[in-house]
């Protein structure tokens, strides 16, 4: 990235700044943070080399489990996580702790199609060759739960919706974070109480995909430290009960040009996008059933995408209408709301398909129809079908084998993750569907 940050540099940084511990992170194809921490002795080799990690580590599902096919078997040696000095943090919760995130290298250094963040890259790279660039930026929705002695939970706040006196129940454990954010570097534009009790939302400001996914990454991991420091746990888990609202994660995107002014915006379509941020639209909804699969691929993330909820079941776009898969905010500035993907994915990944897709709109030139109409959860399939709405993959099963069936989307993972991406959820998945629930022996045990 930047040529004048290099391993040098940021020794430099960590001695001036006092650094005795760092936290050296990489992000698992789950989208979970992995790291170890390096004392101030190994700083320089750790900043010229990196350090290891067992590749094997990368072909586990969200419960630690190896599907016996992985293609990360424990005789697959390592990978190197080599510090990005432009990923630096202070890390201000632990005493002379910063972190970095870091590439995921081959030994000896070389680029590693292993690495989610090397995908992201090339289609950045792929975007800056057409004279493009990109603004991401992610809103993280999820729970504060205090567990009892027995295990059940209760939501921090008991109040209503988006109300003052749910903000002012969690205000306390949101101030610290957005303080402790600040103080890191990460820009957030808002915290907030969300519509259930209990449920906060992240405002991430915009930025370039790199530095937007890697703030991501950090915020879900201090809003997880600053929970537990107050005897909370926060879940990020797209339904955490059919009773209460969904937590998802919605990316918002817009295009520029190398200099950073705006692109896509335009007069004279009812989208109100330019023709360039038409097709990118357009090329978002064509490979919307993949593009579901990648941001949304657990079996738990079909029970938040239900319609009539304000989760997107359905493959449209809509201007000013939280019923869609793309929402077009309304006023000037427009830019585009992908709605379906949540926090169980990896969200470099997930950047890296969603600007595949839309490069393949704008290199195809494809058209952009009229906007959807009306809350979609709530039309009969005639009104539907008029609108030409189809639905979103409604299992993890079947948006899987969208992703696997996309081939614009599975390039955009990579030859190495792509496919292990794939066994190691559909072994997930197949755990979980052969795992016997407390609804079924309530339902079933007298039947
Ligand atoms: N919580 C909703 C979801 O599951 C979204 C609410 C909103 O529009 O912010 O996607
Ligand atoms: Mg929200």
């Amino acid at each position: 990235m930047t040529a004048d940050r290099t391993p040098e540099e940021l020794v430099a940084r960590l001695e001036r700044d006092g650094v005795e511990h760092l936290w050296v992170v990489y992000t698992d194809y789950n989208g979970r943070t992995q790291g170890k921490s390096v004392p101030r002795p190994r700083f320089a080799g750790t900043a010229a080399k990196g350090i290891t990690f067992a590749q094997a580590n990368l072909g586990h599902s969200l419960v630690d489990h190896a599907p016996v096919d992985t293609g990360f078997a424990a005789d697959s040696g390592d990978f190197f996580a080599v510090p990005d000095p432009d990923a630096l943090n202070p890390y201000p919760l632990m005493a002379d702790t910063a972190r970095v995130i870091c590439w995921m290298r081959a030994e000896g250094g070389d680029s590693w199609d292993g690495c989610p963040r090397t995908m992201l890259q090339r289609q950045v790279d792929a975007y800056a060759a057409r004279g493009l660039g990109v603004q991401a930026a992610f809103e993280p929705e999820g729970y504060f739960f205090r567990f009892d002695e027995a295990g059940a939970a209760s939501p921090l706040s008991d109040r209503n919706m988006f109300s003052i006196a749910a903000l002012d129940q969690q205000a306390e454990v949101l101030h610290a974070i957005s303080d402790t954010l600040e103080a890191m570097g990460v820009a957030i534009e808002q915290v907030a109480a969300e519509w259930a009790p209990g449920q906060f939302e992240v405002n991430l400001k915009h930025d370039v995909p790199m530095r937007a996914a890697d703030n991501l990454v950090t915020t879900k991991d201090v809003v997880r430290a600053i929970a537990r420091r107050h005897g909370l746990v926060a879940t990020f888990m797209p339904k955490f009960s059919e009773a209460m609202g969904g937590c998802g994660l919605h990316v918002h995107l817009s295009l520029t040009d190398l200099d950073g002014a705006s692109v896509s915006e335009g007069d004279g379509h009812p989208s109100g996008l330019s023709v360039l941020g038409q097709a990118f639209l357009a090329g978002i909804l064509a490979h919307g059933r993949a593009l579901v699969g990648v941001g949304s691929p657990t079996a738990n993330s079909y029970k938040r995408l239900q319609p009539g909820s304000w989760a997107p079941a359905h493959a449209a776009y809509a201007v000013a209408n939280r019923s869609s898969l793309v929402r077009i905010p309304g006023g000037r500035r427009r830019r585009v709301e992908f709605r379906s993907g949540d926090n169980l994915s990896n969200p470099y990944l997930f950047l890296a398909a969603l600007l595949a897709a839309g490069l393949d709109g704008i290199e195809r030139d494809l058209p952009l129809g009229a906007p959807a109409e009306g809350d979609l959860g709530m039309l009969d399939a005639a009104e539907l079908a008029r609108q030409g709405v189809v639905m979103l993959p409604r299992r993890a099963n079947e948006a899987l084998d969208a992703v696997e069936a996309d081939p614009v989307v599975m390039a955009s993972l990579g030859p190495v993750i792509g496919p292990e991406w794939l066994r190691v959820k559909r072994f997930e998945l197949a755990e979980y569907e052969t795992t016997v629930s407390a609804w079924e022996r309530d339902a079933y045990l007298r039947g």
